[in-house]
């Protein structure tokens, strides 16, 4: 496989706080020999572990842009031992667009990974990240949420392995994270994701959700920031303590069943609230005719008791769509 198109202006051996960008190299009507340019930062005292800390991997999830973003700024070197690397932004071109997907190739970065170097921009994303940023980290934390379409109560996960150890370590660092829900997630696409690349390589990978509707809160950003900041200390590369909340929530979401998608389009009706607890067989929703009057909803019941954790956020609703997606609590994640 040919090296990389992209190209680095940070040096990832150098001390101290570097701010630049990763380089794709682009060319189109506007600019002949132009690139996309996707901010990055590096922090690096010493030797140490060192954590890869991505948002933006999907466009308008704006809760992990803006707390990376932030520690980017404040973020000392003092304060580290090892390196930080922080890329708010991973799929700028989305970002730019304030889109899911990249307006460049309609890319949907985390179903292109491991990516390719002679692909499109966004797979040409990936194949950097597969091939050059994950086997320089540890520890790797990647904050998603729901974006424009869903409401996700802010959760930290893991999945599932095969490697024991690492399950075990990657569980913890979700429980670290600090927010008020954990949980062992089940992914509906996972071979093409971000998660996996970083797991098939052996480091831990703690993956967020941190609410949605393609904007952020005071709250969702306190939990965002938190988090980060306490997945730092998990990696034994800030000192400090770990903040949690007095109570944990754990969840497990066992098969696709947790998830229940819209057969009808229509105008939705939530008859359940996120973070509320649902019995299955409970109305969660109703879907209503929008071309005439007379017509009875389509209902649309709970698939199993749990936790009500993300929901379809417009009220717009397509063939298709995720409406409500239930975990099962449980009183521990560990096997
Ligand atoms: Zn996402």
């Amino acid at each position: 496989m040919r090296p990389s198109p992209i190209s680095a202006t940070v040096d990832f051996d150098a001390d101290g706080v570097q701010h630049g960008f990763l380089k794709l190299p682009v060319s189109h009507d506007e600019s002949a020999w132009g690139a996309v340019m996707i901010p990055i930062t590096v922090i690096r005292n010493g030797e140490g572990p060192t954590a890869l800390l991505t948002g933006g991997n999907h466009g308008d999830e704006y809760e992990g842009i803006t707390a990376l973003l932030k520690l980017a700024n404040r973020l000392t070197a003092e304060e580290v031992r090892g390196r930080v690397i922080i890329v708010p932004m991973m799929n700028q071109p989305a970002a730019q667009a304030g889109r899911r997907t990249s307006p460049m190739d309609r890319g949907n970065l985390n179903r292109s990974f491991p990516g390719d170097p002679d692909g499109g921009p966004t797979k040409q994303i990936a194949d950097y990240f597969t091939r050059y940023l994950v086997p320089m980290c540890d520890y790797a934390l990647d904050l998603h949420s729901g974006g424009r379409t869903l409401d996700i109560l802010p959760f930290a996960a893991a999945h599932r392995l095969d490697d024991l150890e690492l399950e075990r370590k990657s569980l913890e660092g979700a429980i670290a994270f600090g927010a008020s829900t954990a949980i062992m997630m089940y992914e509906l696409d996972a071979a093409a994701l971000y998660d996996t690349v970083v797991e098939n390589q052996g480091k831990v990978l703690v993956t967020t959700e941190l609410g949605g509707g393609g904007t952020s809160t005071p709250a969702s950003i306190e939990i965002s920031e938190r988090g980060v900041r306490n997945f730092l200390m998990f990696a034994g590369i800030t000192e400090g303590e770990i903040q949690r909340p007095p109570r944990q929530q754990y969840v497990e979401m066992p098969d696709a069943s947790c998830y229940v998608q819209s057969e009808h389009e229509g105008i939705l009706e939530m008859t359940c609230a996120l973070g509320g607890l649902v019995r299955q067989g409970e109305v969660v929703a109703r879907i209503y005719d929008i071309t005439r009057t007379g017509v009875d909803p389509v209902e649309y019941r709970a698939s199993r008791d749990g936790l009500v954790l993300a929901r379809r956020f417009p009220a717009r609703v397509a063939m298709g769509d995720t409406i409500v997606v239930i975990g099962e609590m449980v009183d521990t994640l560990e096997r």
